[in-house]
């Protein structure tokens, strides 16, 4: 093994203060909590992801309890979080446990791996954090510190880039102590080497950085490609009749799948006022009965990962609802406090408290 990754290892566990970054499931040796938090973190600020885990921690102490909750309750607790795939799987997964390990958390790699939504950086997070298995975490946060470290300049999301990354990760780890060399590169991650303006002045690593003495700290991890950002133009309608609304569920394998929302029309583009005519025609086939148009919203936009949601509501007062109510959830408006929705219906809600 080469002098720089042994000297890797040692400066970063020198470096490593469990407690300064203190965080609730640090030190955790429940498999079931350390999946639990790290799928509750997987895409989210460690600041957001907090006081979820808490939450979850206490609503559903064992996977018992987890397991057994109704979907909609679970997709309630975790809006605001996004990502709601998480949650399903984490429903799933829950569920499998009980029935086939009888409610024991897989205590092996491939066990844990084979768990829905369990990727390789979450298998080997609570392989190592709880059962001390010589497992390496890959996740952005070690790409970018062994890219720099090392001066890696293929591409890290190609085939022989994460191939190069996942040696230097395995070569790195400390298999005596995996579950602490873990965390350590983790918090170095989040708090020296990070991806803007990292503290190579103090950094325990920089005598042997090839980056540094490189100068290509900030081109470094290398990306071959960009990802093209798709736009789709949700509109939403408000349907009102006396006191009540219409929902319906997301099914489809689509985005926000199991969460609620209001009677959909997807275009192709952004509904201008001039072409609100055309759109007229199409609110008269989903709704199949006389209508008025009350009012409408200027545009807002949730950005994905990989797409941007651009979305406008517009307010609508129904003379007949037999059609729409065979097709639709109808709900009193004060029910909609039940229904978990993604996060722009959500604000919606909020913000404008569906007045008419
Ligand atoms: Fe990262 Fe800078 Fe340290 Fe190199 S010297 S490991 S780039 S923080």
């Amino acid at each position: 093994m080469s002098e720089p990754v042994t000297f890797f290892r040692k400066a970063l566990l020198y470096w490593y203060k469990p407690d300064a970054r203190p965080m609730p499931w640090k030190g955790e040796s429940n498999p079931y909590l350390i999946w639990l938090s790290e799928i509750i973190l997987q895409q989210t600020r460690v600041e957001q992801g907090w006081d979820y885990y808490l939450k979850f921690k206490n609503k559903y102490p064992t996977v018992f309890d987890l397991a057994r909750v109704s979907q909609d309750e679970l997709l309630k607790d975790w809006q605001g979080l996004g990502y709601y795939s998480r949650a399903n799987n984490l429903h799933q997964a829950a569920k499998y446990i009980v029935e086939h390990y009888n409610g024991k958390f897989p205590d092996n790699y491939k066990d844990i791996l084979a768990l829905k939504g369990v990727g390789t950086y979450t298998a080997a997070a609570i392989a190592s954090f709880a059962y001390q298995l010589p497992y390496a975490v890959v996740d952005g946060n070690v790409i970018r510190i062994w890219s720099r470290y090392e001066g890696v300049e293929i591409p890290t999301d190609t085939k022989d880039g994460k191939r190069r990354i996942q040696e230097l990760a395995e070569q790195g780890l400390d298999r005596e102590n995996p579950g602490i060399y873990n965390q350590a590169i983790m918090d170095f991650g989040a708090t020296v080497c990070k991806p803007k303006n990292p503290f190579c002045k103090n950094c325990p690593l920089q005598i042997n950085c090839k980056a540094f003495s490189m100068g290509k700290v900030e081109e470094l991890p290398i990306k071959s490609k960009k990802i093209k950002r798709k736009k789709r133009y949700f509109n939403y309608l408000i349907i009102k009749k006396n006191t009540y609304l219409f929902l319906e569920k997301r099914n489809d394998k689509d985005i926000w799948k199991n969460l609620y929302q209001f009677p959909l029309i997807e275009t192709r583009e952004v509904v201008e006022d001039e072409n609100i005519n055309d759109f007229e025609l199409k609110i008269k086939m989903l709704v199949n009965a006389n209508y008025n148009l009350i009012n409408k919203t200027s545009i807002s936009i949730q950005k994905l990962t990989h797409r941007d949601i651009i979305t406008r509501f517009f307010m609508i007062e129904l003379s007949d609802d037999n059609y729409l109510a065979n097709r639709y959830l109808k709900i009193e408006k004060e029910a909609l406090k039940n229904f978990a929705f993604p996060k722009i219906i959500q604000n919606f809600i909020k913000d404008n408290g569906l007045y008419f």
